[in-house]
């Protein structure tokens, strides 16, 4: 096997990057600039590394010019799409990052209900446009998740009961490849590539641009419903009857959360640890009193009820301002295909004591329209899952790290064994080649492969690795 052999920066003569400097039309920056240590944070504050440059591309040949060199040069090279990564994925120490955020745009072609969305949007840039058409497209459930990431690892959130992952509504990529040349991939160009995009994430090149399929969703009923924590077992032993049979138009993913001490929440549940379902539902609005009332009926009825009509953007961002860039964050991740008593006795052990306010578990639906795509149609493995399960340990404080780590991996460790093996790779830390293959089971080798072809010396390795076999 061979791997990228790398280099440190020392050895890489000042003039290279002088040179590339004068190839860019975004900036480059260095160490010695004043912007540099902005530049090098990522979402999760936990993260702290030190590139030699960061390249703020501005268009594809900047990405051309920037994949030549880290390859010319024998680089580390990083991509940076929205930097939201847990393990920080999207920089690195020593090498180069590709930051794609200045490649925004999106054109909406409300004829064709199709968006073609930049490198470095983020998906509050698309809600954006597509929403002035009446139009939307699965993503997450935080506006400020960059397109990239998300979209190469899958894409789990509010929509996927209705119109299955992210990558089920993408219908091609322009990218560059370790070889700096440039290709479409979809399902009648580079087949094989457009494949293993749809799962296999940053592996194999650089996508510059995403077309997506778009659906006619503008205002859902959605949001959360909450419960006491003394509901938490009829309340998971009632959601997981309800998931596994609920039309596809309702979507809902249950959490262990500590109620915000503030508005618009009420003050008699200030941070109080609880349960909860976010829910979102596409199907018409005359039925959707109708289809919620027996919900509402449920465990004498919800603590607190924020469901009803709401724009699609306005519950993609309802979190956002909970969690804000800069803090730290700690990722375990499972797929899950049932919830036994024993797993839902240790979710509420677990779950009860969240360690700090935005200390969270989440399990996101994967049944209804994501649920229909065979298991071997794209390169996301896990389509027979009823769940996406994720623990994350959330502060502001550098100093509760350790607590957040001991909590969220106390709390996976204690699942794990109930859990289908493998996790979503959006939702883990850099967690070793073990846990990559798991991700992917059966088709790693068909990944390898497209590997192989593509990337066979591993220039794109800083991601959930899919190690060439060449
Ligand atoms: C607050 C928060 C909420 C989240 N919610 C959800 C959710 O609801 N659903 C869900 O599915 N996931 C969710 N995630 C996980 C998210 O999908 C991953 O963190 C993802 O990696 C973020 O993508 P990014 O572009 O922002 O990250 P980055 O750190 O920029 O990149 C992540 C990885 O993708 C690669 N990459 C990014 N862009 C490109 C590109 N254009 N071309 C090639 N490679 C690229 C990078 O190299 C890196 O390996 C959430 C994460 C956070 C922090």
């Amino acid at each position: 096997m061979i791997v990228q052999q790398t280099i440190k920066p020392g050895a890489l003569d000042e003039a290279a990057y002088a040179d590339l400097r004068s190839r860019l039309r975004g900036e480059l920056i260095r160490p010695d600039d004043d912007a540099y240590t902005e530049a090098c944070r990522v979402y999760n504050a936990m993260i702290d590394k030190h590139p030699a440059a960061i390249a703020r591309c501005v268009d594809v040949a900047d990405v051309m010019v920037a994949v030549n060199f880290a390859r010319e040069h024998g680089t580390t090279l990083a991509i940076r799409g929205g930097g939201h990564n847990g393990g920080g994925l999207g920089t690195c120490d020593d090498g180069l990052v590709i930051d794609l955020s200045r490649m925004k745009g999106v054109r909406v072609d409300p004829a064709a209900r199709t968006a073609r969305v930049a490198g470095g949007c983020t998906w509050g840039d698309v809600d954006h446009a597509t929403h002035a058409f009446g139009l939307a497209t699965p993503s997450g459930i935080i506006s400020t998740t960059g397109v990239g990431g998300l979209t190469l690892g899958g894409g789990l959130g509010n929509l996927t009961r209705a119109c299955g992952l992210t990558i089920d509504n993408l219908l091609a990529v322009d990218m560059v490849l370790a070889d700096g040349s440039f290709v479409t991939a979809s399902t009648d160009q580079h087949p094989d590539l457009f494949w293993a995009v749809r799962g296999g994430g940053g592996n194999f090149g650089v996508v510059t641009s995403f077309l997506f399929a778009l659906h006619p969703i503008s205002t859902v009923y959605g949001g959360p419903m909450l419960w006491h924590l003394d509901q938490a077992e009829a309340a998971l032993r009632w959601y997981g009857d309800f998931i596994a049979r609920a039309p596809d138009e309702i979507n809902g993913w249950f959490a262990f959360l500590t109620v915000p001490s503030g508005p618009p929440f009420p003050e008699h549940l200030h941070g109080k640890k609880m349960c909860g379902i976010v829910w979102c539902y596409t199907g018409s609005r005359d039925q959707a009193e109708a289809v919620f009332a027996p919900i509402r009926g449920l465990f004498g009825g919800p603590a607190l009820d924020f469901v009803g009509p709401i724009p699609h953007p306005a519950l993609q961002s309802m979190f956002d301002g909970l969690y804000p860039p800069g803090h730290q964050w700690y990722w375990r991740a499972d797929f899950v295909d049932k919830l036994s008593d024993e797993a839902i006795a240790l979710h509420i052990k677990h779950g009860s004591t969240l360690p700090t306010p935005q200390s969270t578990m989440h399990l996101y639906p994967i049944n209804g329209a994501a649920g229909q795509v065979g298991r071997h149609d794209t390169a996301w493995s896990y389509r027979g899952a009823t769940w996406g399960e994720v623990i994350v340990g959330v502060d502001p404080d550098p100093a509760n790290a350790a607590r957040l780590r001991d909590w969220t991996v106390a709390y996976w460790e204690a699942l794990h064994p109930y859990s289908a093996g493998g996790a979503y790779v959006n939702m883990m830390m850099d967690e070793g080649q073990e846990r990559v293959r798991a991700a992917y089971r059966d088709n790693y080798d068909r990944l390898v492969a497209v590997k192989n072809r593509y990337d066979p010396t591993n220039l794109f390795h800083v991601n959930q690795n899919i190690r060439p076999s060449v």
